[in-house]
């Protein structure tokens, strides 16, 4: 068992009510974590006030040098993270190992960025009568911020938000998921023995409505970067005032498969299925929805059923898994149900569908599936993929934009005209064309329109969010 704790300033802080993190392939208890509360979320934040003075006095260089030197020991301990990382989401062993490995790029290219908080020269002169004055405008750090994070990604997706927060030159406090906070504890750490200041790296754990909630209603912390659901994100703006928002929240990826697309049918089942699969489903971006051209349906369901029954399905330790189990029980309960209500309301179950322990599902291929179907409509957040025929291109991008979410869409189509009346009209923060919507590096400027969110992520576009302009005139006359 690992005891977990707070990170405040650099000092390790226990609370005697803990919060027990389970492995969610068997429900084995992995380690503890404080269940920390309002008053720990204050110090944090005031210990966090005394660490952005520090960090905000260190030279770009020297946020470069650290954030690098935290890239590089992350790399060297990567198993060490990995092996956490499949302990505490059940991800497979090769899916932390990838995890681990985006975790350094997206420091090292926060490390980049570190030189290129800029500025511009405002043209005063170019109005009529104004003359003799020069200026600029500055980049300059918020201040403290807070950063919520989930379950799925903890160590990417924490670095998502607290590399380009210190490579601008602001604290954080981060508030884990209650689910999956060991690792960023680790993470903590490496940062501040990379050479950050202490107290400009804090961490408090607990659950969501305690601690999450006193984060977000403290009026000294200046931003909240948020990933998460969509009723989360929803409560945090209602609750935190007037401060910055990042929100990074849920989807329903949907994919179109063009009618020339025959003759790679089998290759296309795969990597749809990886984009279902991957992490049993429960990436923002996992392809949940397909549109088929109806020419192609009954071929590339056949294929894609062939595939999903070739999956490994069980323990995440074991090297030759592919698909782990979801996060605990209540989110396989949630699925299933949802499996029987699309099948309930006309839909079939191609493959899959069986529930092989409390929180392993096998990967599942639903067809036709009523658009009122919770599967079609919702987030599943499981290994369940929706296939649905469709006759045009313009049927597949009303069914694509049928949704409240707009993350990220794809298509698979020989034709540039096709291709580009897709990307014109699918409502979504990126379109992949012949690639899945799971597509995602992290020098991408990456976020949702609609429901999935506000403000994009990728180091270079976080440090816009996470700044902020201040404009400086010369009167010279
Ligand atoms: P969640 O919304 O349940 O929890 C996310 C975080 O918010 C946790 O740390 C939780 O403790 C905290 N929280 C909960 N209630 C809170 C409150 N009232 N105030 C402050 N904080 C609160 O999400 P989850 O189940 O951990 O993650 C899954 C969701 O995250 C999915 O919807 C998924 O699509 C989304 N997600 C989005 C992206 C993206 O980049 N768009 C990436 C990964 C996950």
């Amino acid at each position: 068992m690992i005891k977990g704790y707070m990170l405040i300033g650099g000092k390790k802080v226990f609370k005697k009510e803990e919060i027990v993190i389970d492995f969610p392939f068997d429900g084995s208890p992995v380690g503890t974590v404080p269940r920390g509360k309002k008053e720990d979320v204050e110090l944090a934040v005031e210990t966090a006030l005394k660490g952005f003075e520090k960090v905000k006095s260190m030279t770009a260089y020297e946020r470069y040098q650290a954030l690098q030197k935290a890239a590089r020991i992350i790399a060297s301990r990567s198993r060490e993270f990995a092996e956490l990382l499949t302990l505490e989401v059940g991800k497979t062993i090769k899916e932390s190992m990838g995890e681990v490995g985006r975790a350094v790029n997206t420091i090292t290219l926060s490390a980049e960025e570190a030189k290129r908080v800029l500025g511009e020269e405002v043209r005063f002169d170019a109005a009529p009568g104004i003359k003799g004055k020069v200026g600029f405008f500055r980049r300059v750090p918020l201040g403290v911020i807070g950063c919520i994070t989930p379950f799925n990604f903890p160590l990417n997706l924490t670095c998502h938000k607290v590399a380009p927060a210190l490579a601008a030159g602001n604290a954080v406090v981060i508030k884990p998921s209650e689910n999956t906070s060991l690792t960023v504890i680790k993470l903590a750490e490496v940062l501040v023995e990379a050479g950050f200041p202490p107290e400009a790296v804090n961490v408090v754990t607990g659950y969501g409505e305690e601690a999450g909630d006193a984060l977000v209603r403290d009026e000294r912390v200046r931003m909240i970067t948020f990933t998460g659901s969509v009723a989360t994100g929803k409560i945090i703006m209602s609750r935190g005032g007037l401060k910055k928002y990042a929100m990074e929240l849920g989807s329903n990826a949907g994919v179109y498969v063009d009618k020339d697309q025959t003759g790679r049918l089998k290759e296309l089942a795969e990597r749809i299925g990886r984009g279902g699969y991957a992490l049993a489903g429960q990436v923002c971006i996992s392809v949940q929805r397909v549109f088929v051209h109806e020419s192609l349906f009954e071929e590339f369901t056949k294929e894609l059923c062939s595939f999903s029954k070739s999956l490994k399905v069980g323990d995440p330790r074991l090297e030759e898994t592919d698909v782990g189990p979801v996060i605990d029980r209540n989110a396989a309960d949630r699925i299933m149900e949802w499996i029987e209500e699309a099948r309930s309301m006309g839909a079939q179950v191609l493959c899959g569908g069986r529930r092989l322990s409390e929180t392993l599902i096998e990967p599942t291929v639903v067809v036709n599936v009523p658009r009122e179907a919770k599967l079609f409509r919702q987030e599943v957040f499981g290994p369940v993929i929706v296939v649905n025929p469709v006759d045009s291109l313009e049927a597949a991008i009303e069914a694509v934009n049928d949704s409240p979410y707009g993350l990220q869409a794809g298509i698979f189509t020989n034709d540039l005209k096709a291709a580009f009346k897709f990307a014109e009209e699918v409502e979504c923060g990126g379109i992949m064309v012949n690639e899945i919507p799971t597509f995602r590096v992290d020098q991408m400027p990456y976020g949702g329109v609609k429901e999935s969110g506000i403000g994009r992520e990728g180091p270079k576009f976080a440090v816009e969010e996470m700044t902020e302009i201040k404009t400086i005139c010369f009167d010279l006359n």
